[in-house]
């Protein structure tokens, strides 16, 4: 069952609880303040500021508040694993990837070891959340990291990807695949020497993750920590983020040259207006070997083609 935990300032807290007053229900608990219920979603409101949603909606409902609101922030959405207090300072393989949002363009995992000697050198080079840093800084800074740690890097091209698509693999299983192929390559890399733990920024429920990696022949699963937004909370993670960042940075580029011009990043209206063009000057095979087809842009940019080139 999913469970996740906002710490919400009291402003927000008073929203949810209005938003949430007709489906109250009562519920005398110690340091509860409010709870309710959904037909899939129980939420509990605590005097510590602390609200909990529990159930199969629990995530399309914390969203409301979690996300949308600014003053919401920062507070850490909380379904993974409980971390060592000292994490930041050890010794930590972390990994991530980057891409799957991406009409244009492979899924590309990275998984870098940062050993506690070197976790102030990396953070000198300039690390840190690579959604927080430009194309430009990524490029530079990921061949720092490249040339002082550890680290495997794998890029799932469009063909695979597509083709796994269609044997009914999830974009998760994708990922939990590549996330474990990474690992244990940095795991084989470094041997004998281990890490303090492994972390990955995490994109499932540790139960769903590992579901997904039934059939591997190999599974990293010794001191396996699973946390969203972990490029915060080891730097080794952050440095994963930005190698594998570097990598789609770099098929994108030899992808563009192929074509003469940059291939829109993302999945939104321009990116259904290149792939309309692109199905007009290259057809359809290879638009295919060039996106992910299964996204909604395919099906936007075959009716804009229709409209736009064809009479
Ligand atoms: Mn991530």
């Amino acid at each position: 069952m999913t469970n996740i935990v906002l710490q919400l300032p009291e402003q927000v807290i008073e929203k949810v609880i209005a938003h949430y007053n007709d489906k109250k229900v009562n519920r005398n608990g110690a340091g509860i303040r409010f709870a309710a219920k959904l037909t899939d979603t129980s939420i509990t409101v605590y005097n510590s500021g602390k609200v909990m949603f529990q159930g199969a909606g629990a995530e399309r409902e914390a969203r409301q508040f979690g996300v949308a609101t600014s003053t919401a922030k920062k507070s850490a959405i909380v379904k993974g694993d409980q971390l060592p207090k000292n994490l930041a300072s050890l010794s930590i393989i972390g990994s991530d990837e980057t891409g799957t949002g991406d009409y244009f363009g492979p899924i590309t995992v990275a998984a870098v070891y940062v050993p506690a000697n070197k976790i102030e050198l990396i953070q000198t080079l300039g690390v840190k959340d690579s959604k927080q840093m430009n194309d430009t800084i990524i490029r530079r800074i990921a061949k720092d990291i490249m040339a002082s740690c550890p680290y495997s890097l794998l890029t799932l091209r469009n063909e695979k990807y597509n083709e796994l698509q269609a044997k009914g693999y999830s974009q998760g299983k994708m990922k939990a695949m590549l996330h474990n192929q990474a690992l244990h390559n940095v795991l084989t890399k470094i041997a004998p020497e281990e890490p303090d733990y492994i972390l990955i920024d995490q994109f499932a429920e540790r139960g769903v993750y590992y579901n997904y990696l039934k059939n591997s022949k190999v599974l990293v699963q010794n001191r396996v920590l699973l946390a969203t937004k972990a490029e915060s909370l080891h730097v080794s993670v952050a440095a994963a983020s930005i190698i594998a960042r570097y990598a789609f940075l770099i098929e994108m580029d030899k992808m563009s040259k192929q074509f003469g011009y940059t291939l829109q990043k993302g999945a939104g209206a321009k990116v259904d207006e290149m792939a309309a063009k692109i199905l007009q000057s290259h057809g359809e095979d290879t638009l295919r070997n060039i996106s992910k087809w299964h996204f909604a842009n395919t099906g936007k940019a075959q009716a804009l083609y229709k409209k736009k080139y064809r009479h």
